[in-house]
């Protein structure tokens, strides 16, 4: 025997709004989650993550907030990058050097 029943079905609708000035969704971009702090961000508080040299098809975002608290660290991290290639420049010099004292001597 089948008997039928009228049932509602439950679906969840997940809302995500931002966690600093409580936007939901702008033109079609939904909120993001930001990499550093983890809270949930509009539009207009995603920044593409700096970290990130290569991005791809899908970039890393982070909020304005953890973006702003990173700008300094940002530019000890763009100075130890300079400071690194300067070592390893000098490094190649020495192995050329190197290289030609030892092609010399024979
Ligand atoms: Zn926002
Ligand atoms: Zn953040």
């Amino acid at each position: 025997m089948r008997t039928e029943r009228k049932v509602t079905k439950l679906e969840t609708v997940v809302n995500v709004v931002c966690d600093i000035c409580g936007k939901g969704e702008i033109s079609g971009i939904p909120c993001r989650r930001c990499e550093i702090c983890g809270r949930d961000i509009c539009f207009h508080h995603q920044i593409e993550d700096p970290r990130v040299m290569d991005w791809g098809d899908y970039p890393d975002y982070i909020c304005t907030e953890c973006y702003v608290i990173g700008k300094p660290y940002m530019e000890k991290i763009r100075e130890e990058e300079k400071r690194s290639e300067g070592v390893i420049d000098k490094l190649e010099k020495q192995w050329e050097e190197a290289a030609l004292g030892n092609a010399q001597k024979g």
